[in-house]
């Protein structure tokens, strides 16, 4: 029964004597998992002896430590390595005591052996792993933590003791007691982040701001998790720290170049595209209200031009200080460029709100502007786009606040509009119409009239004005006056105004060429084409390839056009009138400009406007100046023509005060190419037939 109890036991069950062989008296078969040799081979050392199975290095402690025990007569547990029968080397866990005869002396030794060779390497890879990870630890180039939940170091790494601007690990953790009150520059971060910690058990990337030793502020970030007990309460965090002040810096830099305006250091257009999109998404929820105003200086071109730009940009700033004190912080002013500012009302009670803030606006900007040169006027049209009213996203807003702008400068600047409804329509149809303008020169949809200008003396028809008409197939005749701005701005005004004077000269040589008495046409140019410096090279073609007499055409300008650009202007016309055109100043009275020009520029004939002649028979002031008008004409030797003349009171009061010509609907509409010869005709009776 001892025996096979024996056989179970996981280890050899021994009795050996204390001589230098460690002669054994009894092994137990549990030997040869242990040692490889049978018990046979082991008892009284019939092969081979239990001493020699122990390695070398390890024989002499051993018999030491077993020694020494059986002195002291205590029983002996150790670990040490013996060959094994198949040449490796195991680890073997002995635990005996000695046995003592009837005096008292030690005579031998019982006890177990076990294989713990797998245990023994368990741990030395444990060990082995435990080495790996402080190599990892202490050398790492990020700071690694462990803390307790209520803000207590347990462990940190070299790194971070030398982010934080300490000596040692150790005094890191001996001088930093309660991290949150300790670290952190802003307490509301660290709540922040033990309130991620607490709801999801890690946090990543966290950036904010600590203090180190020094009482330096840098950016960290931090990536942490909790570690739980099995009753899954937290018991400490974890987690790596990253120094990223440098990082931040540049990217705080380049933030703000990308979104502030270096001159006026106001919001740019992408931070405000920002912002307004932020707001836009909580103003559903939060019921906040919206209101974009879009801000541009009158005259500002004229400041920037007259006392140079580095005025300009002085003014620029002051208005935006200006435009600034007026909002609140959670508002936002944008500069867009140039002279255009874009202001986010963020929250506001309703449209009365929006009313005073832009009255004070307009109020802040108009205060003189006191410098060096002078004090000067400045003002500012403003025009206002209210969430979700007039729009319900960012570009729509922006859009309709632009238009609500050009309404407030058409009244007149220094004065702010809201958005509204009409306004909306004509945007709308504007859009359309451009679209359809692109193509209406290729798909043939001009048309050109002629309206007879007629000799006060002779009542002879003279000339003719050509007046462009579009006619759009199933939505009738667009007049002038609806498209003639948006070819300008578009820039399509310059190849329709070469087809108009293409036009005007073969149709005035082909009549011409049936016989009609020779006549002058006029044709009238817009500024954009006369900026545009082909228009003598234009001009010369047209008559060229008509092979029209340069006397027959005639130029219709503007007057207000001739105010600017004054020197390539005389040039330019100087060219023309060498080519042998006549030049006409159209609207004569409407623009305010000095009259000297009149004296400078080569031209051969006045058109006064047709509001004045409107009125000349009822209106005692217009009447004096069309006189005027007439008069600085013929000063000046240049032809009169009167626009507009309705009725015969008017041609009789025309011809009174001596006026060359006349051009209305008493005299005629404007008519179509194939109409005109007839009425020519019938005005000369001289040359009928
Ligand atoms: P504008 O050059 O001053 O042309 C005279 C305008 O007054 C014409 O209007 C003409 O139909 C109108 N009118 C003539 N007599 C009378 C009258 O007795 N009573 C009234 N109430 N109106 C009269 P329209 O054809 O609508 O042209 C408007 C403006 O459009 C023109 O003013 C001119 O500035 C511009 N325009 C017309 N054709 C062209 C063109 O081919 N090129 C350019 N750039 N502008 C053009
Ligand atoms: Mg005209
Ligand atoms: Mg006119």
């Amino acid at each position: 029964m001892l025996k096979t109890l024996l056989a179970t036991v996981d280890g050899m069950v021994y009795r050996r004597r204390l001589d230098p062989d460690w002669t054994m008296e009894f092994v137990s078969s549990g030997c040869l998992r242990v040692t490889g040799h049978h018990p046979g081979d082991l008892l009284f050392n019939n092969r081979i002896a239990y001493g020699d199975l122990v390695i070398c290095e390890d024989r002499l402690w051993v018999r030491e430590a077993i020694t020494c025990a059986v002195e002291e007569a205590r029983s002996f547990d150790l670990e040490y390595r013996i060959v094994h029968a198949d040449g490796s080397t195991r680890w073997v866990w002995e635990r005996g005591t000695g046995v003592i005869d009837d005096h008292g002396k030690p005579i031998a030794l019982e006890g177990l052996v076990q294989d713990i060779t797998k245990r023994k390497s368990a741990e030395q890879a444990l060990r082995e792993a435990e080495r790996r990870y402080h190599g990892l630890f202490d050398n790492a180039i990020e700071g690694i933590f462990r803390t307790t939940v209520d803000g207590h170091y347990l462990d940190a790494n070299p790194a971070l003791a030398h982010i934080y601007g300490f000596d040692s690990p150790e005094e890191l953790m001996k001088s930093l007691r309660n991290i949150g009150a300790q670290l952190y520059v802003d307490k509301q971060r660290r709540d922040e982040f033990m309130h991620i910690m607490k709801a999801r058990g890690s946090v990543t990337g966290f950036e904010s701001q600590v203090y180190r030793k020094s009482g330096d502020i840098i950016w960290i970030s931090e990536n942490a998790r909790a570690i739980f007990a099995e009753d899954g309460s937290p018991v400490a965090y974890e987690g790596t720290v990253e120094d990223i002040t440098e990082r931040r810096l540049y990217q705080v830099r380049i933030e703000h170049q990308a979104n502030y305006d270096t001159l006026t250091g106001l919001a740019n257009r992408s931070l405000l595209q920002d912002r307004l999109q932020q707001a836009l998404l909580t103003a559903a929820s939060s019921g906040r209200r919206i209101a974009v105003a879009f801000v541009d200086l009158d005259r500002f071109k004229f400041i920037n031009d007259s006392l140079g730009h580095h005025v300009g940009d002085e003014l620029l700033k002051a208005v935006a200080a200006r435009l600034k004190a007026c909002v609140r912080d959670c508002d936002t002013v944008a500069r867009l460029g140039g002279d255009e500012f874009v202001l986010l009302i963020n929250g506001h009670t309703g449209p009365e709100y929006v009313r005073q803030l832009m009255d004070k606006m307009l109020a802040s900007v108009a205060q003189p502007w006191i410098i060096e040169q002078g004090d000067f006027l400045v003002s500012c049209s403003i025009g206002v786009a209210l969430h979700p009213d007039d729009g319900e996203e960012a570009l729509t807003l922006l859009k309709h606040a632009d238009s609500a702008m050009y309404r407030a400068k058409d009244s007149g600047r220094n004065n702010f509009q809201f958005f509204t409804r009409e306004l909306n329509a004509l945007m709308t149809e504007q859009l359309e119409l451009e679209t359809h303008l692109r193509r209406a020169l290729e798909r043939n949809q001009f048309v050109l009239r002629y309206q007879p200008r007629v000799s006060l003396v002779t009542g002879q028809i003279v000339g003719a004005e050509a007046l462009l008409r579009w006619r759009i197939p199933q939505r009738g005749t667009v007049p002038p006056l609806r498209f003639i701005t948006l070819a300008e701005e578009t820039g399509l005004i310059v190849p329709i105004g070469k087809w108009v004077l293409q036009t005007a000269c073969a149709q005035n040589k082909a009549w011409q060429d049936a016989g009609l008495a020779p006549i002058v046409v006029s044709v009238n140019v817009s500024p954009r084409q006369f900026r545009h410096e082909s228009l003598v090279q234009t001009v010369g073609e047209a008559l060229r390839s008509t092979r029209l007499e340069a006397r027959y055409l005639e130029l219709e300008l503007t007057e207000s056009m001739v105010m600017h650009d004054a020197p390539q202007l005389v040039a330019m016309l100087d060219e023309l009138k060498e080519l042998g055109v006549k030049i006409a100043v159209d609207d004569f009275g409407t623009g305010y400009s000095s009259l000297s020009y009149l004296k400078r520029f080569p031209v051969d004939r006045l058109k006064v406007d047709r509001s004045f002649v409107e009125h000349m028979t009822t209106e005692a002031d217009d009447a004096t100046i069309v006189r005027a008008i007439i008069a600085l004409g013929h000063n000046l030797g240049l032809k009169v023509v009167a626009e507009g003349v309705e009725t015969a009171q008017q041609a009789r009061a025309l011809r009174a005060y001596q006026c060359d010509e006349a051009q209305g609907f008493l005299f005629a509409r404007a008519v179509s190419a194939r109409a005109l010869p007839r009425l020519v005709t019938r005005s000369r009776p001289d040359q009928r037939g």
